[in-house]
């Protein structure tokens, strides 16, 4: 089974993100927060003492907050159970300013052997009016602490959308990026969303950019031998990320922590996004009908690869997608065509 935690504190809180999390906090409510979490996940391994550990992932929020003792404490509960044998890939999201040699030192004693790290620009202008930071020092010594080892399974995220955008902003990124390191992986992620911050708005370049932008750096990246596996997500061979592609595959997972989901049994149950909440153990559970996960599948499926024409129950639709090169059909899978990539929301509502 695939795992995920979620660590919800940041600095600060984004003006874009949309997770629970918390910029207020202290060692205390991390103290309190832990205690909660790490009893979740041992009452789950009471009652399920042989389920098989494939991947556990530190998500957010910022798990590198924490230290390696606190990471250690939550891993040590997983290591005690008898399916950790096959435990292959411990992933931790992590903020450029937490990366220090030190860190990377005890990450790796710890066995946490693939990190996430957010980039996002390197553009100073961007970095000002997003993060209210002035520099980007502490993402050039980050990926050169990273550099030097001894991880090596590295993943990046950059977003394309954000003010003082531009295509050549993408390519300007990854080609600095790549002078300092080699990550293994890459996430290009677009920000389309209508709410952005007031002050953002005079220095936003539009639809058009954000997608050009796009392109750009997933050209860039699959020029060097980077493979697409996901609309936002590229890998060298054999470096997809484990734990994502379980998402997409429907292969159950179980979530620990504020707002976590679990999917398991063909049922989706969700932690409370509040910390009360979660405290007192609220959560939700949705049982998926059949039509249900036929939808997901074909969502999933048209993000990641293909979709199985057993799934789409419309030829009519199927054929007028097809006439428009919208989609390609070889055997018996429905392909999207990367020309159309911008058009995916519409080409699943055709076909769902
Ligand atoms: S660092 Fe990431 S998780 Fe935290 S507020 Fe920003 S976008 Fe959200």
């Amino acid at each position: 089974m695939f795992f995920y935690i979620h660590i919800p504190f940041c600095r600060q809180k984004c003006q874009y993100c949309k997770f629970a999390l918390t910029p207020k906090f202290d060692e205390l409510k991390i103290s309190t927060y832990l205690h909660v979490l790490k009893k979740e996940i041992g009452d789950f391994f009471e009652s399920n003492t042989h389920v098989s550990v494939e991947t556990i992932y530190f998500g957010g929020g910022t798990p590198s907050i924490l230290t390696a003792h606190q990471l250690e404490e939550i891993l040590s509960i997983f290591r005690r159970q008898p399916g950790s044998q096959s435990l292959s890939e411990i992933t931790l999201e992590s903020n450029p300013e937490d990366i220090t040699r030190e860190y990377l030192r005890s990450l790796y004693d710890i066995w946490i052997n693939r990190l996430s790290l957010g980039v996002q620009t390197f553009n100073t202008d961007t970095l000002r009016i997003v993060w209210r930071s002035d520099s980007n020092t502490y993402i050039f010594s980050a990926l050169k602490s990273i550099a030097e080892g001894p991880i090596e399974n590295i993943s990046c995220d950059l977003i394309a959308g954000l003010p003082h955008t531009s295509p050549w902003q993408i390519v300007s990124d990854l080609t600095t990026l790549f002078e300092i390191m080699s990550p293994k992986h890459m996430s290009i992620y677009m920000l389309e969303d209508e709410t952005y911050p007031k002050n953002w708005k005079p220095h936003l370049g539009g639809e058009e950019t954000v997608r050009s932008e796009y392109l750009a750096g997933a050209l860039w990246l699959k020029t060097r031998g980077f493979e697409q596996y996901e609309i936002s997500n590229f890998a060298k061979p054999g470096f997809a990320s484990k734990h994502n592609t379980s998402y997409w595959n429907h292969s159950p997972y179980r979530g620990f922590g504020l707002s976590a989901a679990s999917y398991i049994d063909g049922s989706r149950s969700t932690n409370h996004t509040s910390f009360s909440g979660y405290y007192q153990g609220k959560h939700t559970i949705d049982v998926l009908s059949s039509e249900s996960l036929r939808i997901e599948r074909i969502m999933f499926g048209l993000r990641t690869c293909w979709v199985a024409t057993t799934d789409l129950d419309d030829p009519k639709k199927v054929e007028i997608l097809l006439h428009g090169w919208l989609i390609e059909k070889r055997e018996n899978k429905v392909f999207l065509t990367s020309t159309w990539i911008f058009l995916i929301d519409y080409i699943i509502g055709e076909l769902i």
